[in-house]
This record gives structure tokens, C-alpha cells and sequence, in this order.
């Protein structure tokens, strides 16, 4: 059953979400050649806990960490370890935080000095992938909907779109119904409800969907070693539109980049 916020709730979820965002943000200014994951997340942790909020992940399912740290060809859900990142790296970093009951979830994937073309070319593509399965989750649509704009995106550029894991919706657990594949069948699956909060987050291999699960029970890796990217956002569906409650403004601002890819999704300006 799909769980409706009200709009004081939304708000709330908006506090946990951007305490996710800065850590991202913060996080940006630290990843470079020569730095261990393990590092990251200590650092992470400490950000989290300085905002007033609980690593989200910690604990959850038994995972020992704060962040999911899975570079190049991880998916998703990898350890952070104590091997140092390398130029030429991509490392997606996952990110939890719980601030009055309600959990904020999202993703990015950084590029570790220069990394190059094809790799940059995923990156990019995977990113704007999520804006447009964003901008089909509104009044009207369903599930499918999403899925299937993701799929055709990143399909019509080569690229391979992970079926087991999917997207979902994100409350004060943070697995909600519905889940949100990034693929499917246009039309199909959930219709959409005014005040439903999800995390909407594609992973995209540069070669074959198909994905391994290592002994270790969580790390994900793509079958044919290419590279794969995650990026994650987490939306509520407010008078009928997709409201961004995250946001990539920290990292740009980090990485002195310049971006209006979030502005159609606000109906406020968001200040940083
Ligand atoms: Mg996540
Ligand atoms: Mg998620």
C-alpha cells in the first residue's frame, strides 16, 4: 500500500533529504586519488550525526556502514574499504540519513580526477535519465510510466539498464511500496497518489544489464566488469508535479559546476 505524507510530513522528508544532499556536497570536496572509502564514510558519519539526524543505513538489513561505496564496475551496495580511489575512477556513492523518523536516500556518482570519454559520456547519461523518469512521475501516470522512459533513454544510447534492483517509494521506512523499476511498460504497474514520496534512482551499466552478487551477500557488480552509474533523487508528488525534496546543488556548488537541470521540478526556489 502506497503511503501518503501530508504536506507538514513533505517538509520533513524535504530536512532529511537535504541533510543527505550536504553530505554528498561535502563529500564532492573529498573524493580524489589517493583517498580510501573507509575515509569517506567515517567523514560522512560524523557530518550526518553533526546535523542532527542517524546514518540510515547503519544497521539496516545488518549493514556496517554509513555510505554504500561501489566504484567502477559495482552497481550498488558495495563496502567501503581501505583500498585507496585512483585516477580514473568512478565511485557511486550511497548515501542514508533519518531526522524526525523519516529517512532521506540518494545517490551520486563522482568521477575520481580525469576519467574518460565513454565513462564521462555514462555518467552524464545516466543523470539525465533520472530527470527524465522524473518528469513522468505525476498525477495520471504510473509506475510504468517512469520505467519505461528510463529503459528507452538509456537504452537508445547502448547502454544496459539493471532488472533486479529497483527504485521505491521512501518514508519513515526506507523501503515503501510501490518499487519503481527503471524499465517497463508504459501505462502499467501503480498509478501515482497526490503526497507519495519516492526514490527514484536508475543504474545503468556501459555494457550488459545483467548483474553478480559477490559472496560477501551485498556487493553487485556487472557481469562483464564494465563500468555501471547510480544517481538518485528523492521526489514527492505535490499538486499533481514532481517536487524534488534533494537536491545535486551542494556537489555543483562543491565542484564549481553550473546547473539548472532541477529547476523544472521546484515549485520554490530552493536557497543553498
Ligand atoms: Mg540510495
Ligand atoms: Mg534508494
Amino acid at each position: 500500500m502506497i503511503i501518503q505524507k501530508t504536506r507538514e510530513e513533505i517538509e520533513l522528508m524535504r530536512e532529511s533529504a537535504l541533510i543527505v544532499s550536504k553530505t554528498l556536497g561535502m563529500l564532492a570536496k573529498e573524493v580524489k586519488p589517493g583517498v580510501t572509502t573507509l575515509y569517506l564514510d567515517k567523514l560522512a558519519e560524523e557530518f550526518i550525526r553533526d546535523h542532527g539526524a542517524v546514518p540510515g543505513f547503519l544497521g539496516l538489513y545488518d549493514f556496517p556502514n554509513t555510505l554504500c561505496m561501489s566504484p567502477n564496475e559495482q552497481v550498488v551496495h558495495g563496502f567501503p574499504t581501505d583500498v585507496p580511489l585512483v585516477e580514473g575512477d568512478i565511485i557511486s556513492i550511497d548515501c542514508g540519513a533519518v531526522k524526525n523518523e523519516f529517512y532521506g536516500d540518494h545517490a551520486y556518482t563522482f568521477a575520481v580526477g580525469e576519467i574518460d570519454k565513454d565513462t564521462e559520456k555514462l555518467l552524464q547519461v545516466t543523470k539525465e535519465s533520472l530527470y527524465v523518469g522524473i518528469r513522468e512521475f505525476k498525477l495520471g501516470n504510473r509506475v510504468g510510466d517512469v520505467g519505461y522512459a528510463i529503459q528507452q533513454y538509456c537504452e537508445s544510447h547502448g547502454y544496459g539498464v539493471v532488472r533486479e534492483l529497483v527504485g521505491h517509494g521512501l518514508g519513515k521506512t526506507m523501503h515503501e511500496d510501490p518499487e519503481m523499476p527503471n524499465y517497463g511498460r508504459r501505462g502499467r504497474g501503480k498509478k501515482f497518489i497526490e503526497g507519495m514520496v519516492v526514490a527514484i534512482e536508475p543504474m545503468i551499466n556501459m555494457g550488459t544489464h545483467r548483474i553478480q552478487q559477490h559472496r560477501d551477500g551485498w556487493t553487485i557488480t556487472t557481469k562483464d566488469k564494465q563500468p555501471s552509474a547510480h544517481f538518485e533523487h528523492n521526489v514527492a508528488l505535490v499538486d499533481g508535479k514532481p517536487e524534488l525534496l534533494s537536491t545535486f546543488g551542494y556537489i555543483y556548488d562543491a565542484l564549481g559546476i553550473e546547473s539548472d537541470e532541477e529547476n523544472e521540478f521546484r515549485q520554490k526556489a530552493l536557497v543553498l
